[in-house]
């Protein structure tokens, strides 16, 4: 069976093509992912994603991606079996151009819609390039920060920020602190630097985490005179130890021995390297989704169309709409 997936929740369009190997035109095909194309739309230096300009933005590249992912896959619409679209959560404008496309494809060529959601692409993808079972996911991207894991039939989330996304939180501190966008790996190179610890609001709540507090506490004490690699270096250990504490007790309450990390976010050399003394210290293993898989892309949703077919998740109807704010555990969903 083959799959052509659609991402546009945000500042990516992208499209892939995914295969299960069991399709009849290629019967010895055992690699999964076939294809992975995208664009992505970048804001003017010092602004955050204009949701409508993003829009426009996918709505003028959606065809040349499209062609380009089923090129780069050898395939035509003809070999595709089923269409999936990252239906939400994300922002509405980016969301519509998606959904759009997918259902003119769907008409066009007489294919059935499954909608899929993002973070939980975030997840499958991540499971399949770092070959892990049932772990406790550290999902860290520009608009999501949420420790999930898998119990009684769907992904649940045991903890998560109450207001913005750690990519965002770093992006924003970059951006007001006037050091260029996207902000994460330039806050892992300054941070390398820092020698003196900063203190900074630690805030953790439960199992929740909290950001906006530390970005202002953050821009005060660079106002106030602290030393830039410092400031950042305090931010970075911060930040990342509350998530760190966090994923440490999902996995003491779930028992599961398995950390995933993906999203953006888990490129930092940093988080990886806080996750693995604390993984160290409980036994378990730490993994991390492939990096070309780690932001937004069509490949992780077209991996996640399938999954989605054997999850005999129903085809959407013509007048389906998007799902601004799904959750993952909104979704029935088995582990396969
Ligand atoms: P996503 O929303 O999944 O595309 O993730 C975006 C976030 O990942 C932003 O906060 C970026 O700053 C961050 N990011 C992207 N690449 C890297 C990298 N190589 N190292 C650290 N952070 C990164
Ligand atoms: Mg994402």
């Amino acid at each position: 069976m083959i799959c052509l997936g659609i991402e546009s929740t945000a500042h990516t369009f992208g499209a892939g093509i995914a295969c299960d190997g069991k399709s009849h035109s290629r019967k010895n095909n055992r690699r999964k992912i076939l294809s992975n194309v995208k664009s992505v739309y970048q804001p003017p230096l010092g602004f955050g994603i204009h949701p409508k300009q993003a829009a426009a933005c996918h709505k003028e590249n959606a065809v040349d991606i499209l062609k380009k992912a089923l090129k780069q896959a050898k395939v035509g619409m003809k070999d595709v079996d089923i269409i999936a679209i990252s239906q939400g959560p994300g922002l509405p404008p980016c969301l519509n151009i998606g959904m759009a496309v997918a259902q003119t494809l769907a008409v066009k060529y007489k294919k059935p819609v499954l909608g899929v959601n993002h973070c939980i692409a975030h997840i499958e993808i991540g499971r399949l390039t770092a070959g892990v079972k049932d772990p406790i996911v550290v999902y860290v991207s520009g608009g999501n920060t949420q420790i999930i894991g898998h119990a009684a039939g769907r992904y649940r989330v045991f903890g998560e920020t109450e207001d913005i996304a750690i990519g965002n939180a770093r992006d924003l501190l970059a951006r007001r602190l006037g050091l260029g966008q996207p902000g994460g790996p330039i806050i892992d190179k300054l941070a390398k630097k820092g020698k003196k610890y900063i203190e900074l609001p630690y805030i953790v709540k439960g199992m929740d985490l909290s950001y906006t507090g530390i970005v202002t506490a953050a821009l005060k004490k660079y106002k106030n005179g602290a030393k830039l690699e410092d400031l950042l270096y305090s931010f970075q250990e911060t930040t990342f130890a509350m998530l760190v504490e966090v994923t440490e007790r999902a996995l003491a309450h779930t028992g599961k021995s398995e950390v995933l990390l993906t999203g953006g976010v888990a490129a930092s050399p940093r988080l990886r390297k806080m996750m693995q003394v604390m993984c160290n210290e409980r036994g378990a293993k730490l993994s991390a989704v492939k990096k070309e898989y780690a932001g937004d892309c069509g490949a992780n949703i077209a991996w996640t169309g399938l999954l989605a077919y054997k999850n005999n998740i129903k085809s959407l109807e013509m007048n389906a709409k998007i799902k601004q704010n799904w959750r993952v555990d909104e979704i029935q969903w088995s582990l396969s």
